[in-house]
């Protein structure tokens, strides 16, 4: 995997760079993939080979993105007509089907049968680790002051079929919060316009301890 500075938007429709977001998103990954193998969570992750690159296992992915939210923002206070910041008693999961011409459209998991994305199996394999990954990371960011909002995951399947943890767990595909002011410390700041996305990602990269 290599992790460049290119920033997109909307599903390609808005596009730029946020300066230094590679080198940053690469260790970031990296570290919380490794903290989540320890707790048996398989990941794509072998070994990270320069700032920029780290060496993975070869995966199919499956075509579910898994949208995770804690807390309301984005597209669920859109849909649903609430404010962002709601905290959620019991955590939601979502699943689209990644398909860019499609523009990731939202599905159920009867859909996702239907469309042979994944088996029944997988989905509830993709499902568990999504919860296990979840109370491991919104812990860890916690002891950071930062709040994990929501977040999005890929899987992959080895090529024995193993279910493993795939893509990049990073302010791209996570919405973190400052714990304290609540201020945006993720690409809502490029998606919206809001500037300082540099600055915020070299702070939540900050907050992460020291090996
Ligand atoms: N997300 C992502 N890629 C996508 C869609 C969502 O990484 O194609 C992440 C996004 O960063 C956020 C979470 O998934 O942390 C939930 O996003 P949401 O559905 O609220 O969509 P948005 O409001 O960003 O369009």
């Amino acid at each position: 995997v290599e992790y460049k500075d290119d920033a997109t938007a909307f599903n390609g429709l808005k596009k730029g760079t946020i300066a230094g977001k590679g080198v940053i998103n690469n260790e970031m990954s990296n570290r919380l993939m490794q903290m989540l193998e320890k707790q048996g969570i398989p990941t794509h992750f072998v070994k990270e080979l320069d700032s920029r690159q780290t060496l993975v296992k070869k995966v199919s992915i499956v075509p579910l993105e898994v949208l995770f939210r804690n807390i309301s923002a984005g597209s669920f206070s859109k849909h649903y007509g609430v404010e962002e910041g709601i905290v959620f008693e019991h955590p939601t999961i979502e699943f689209s089907y990644k398909n860019d011409a499609l523009g990731d459209p939202l599905l159920n998991t009867y859909h996702a049968l239907a469309l042979k994305l994944a088996t029944p199996e997988e989905i509830k394999t993709i499902e568990d680790y999504s919860f296990r990954i979840n109370e491991a990371l919104k812990a860890f960011w916690l002891t950071c002051g930062v709040t994990l909002v929501d977040f999005k995951l890929e899987f992959g399947r080895l090529s024995d079929g193993t279910i493993v943890l795939a893509d990049e767990i990073s302010p791209d595909p996570c919405r973190f919060w400052d714990a304290t002011t609540g201020a945006h410390l993720d690409k809502d700041l490029f998606r919206r316009d809001l500037g300082g996305e540099e600055e915020a990602y070299r702070e939540v990269m900050k907050r992460l301890p020291g090996e």
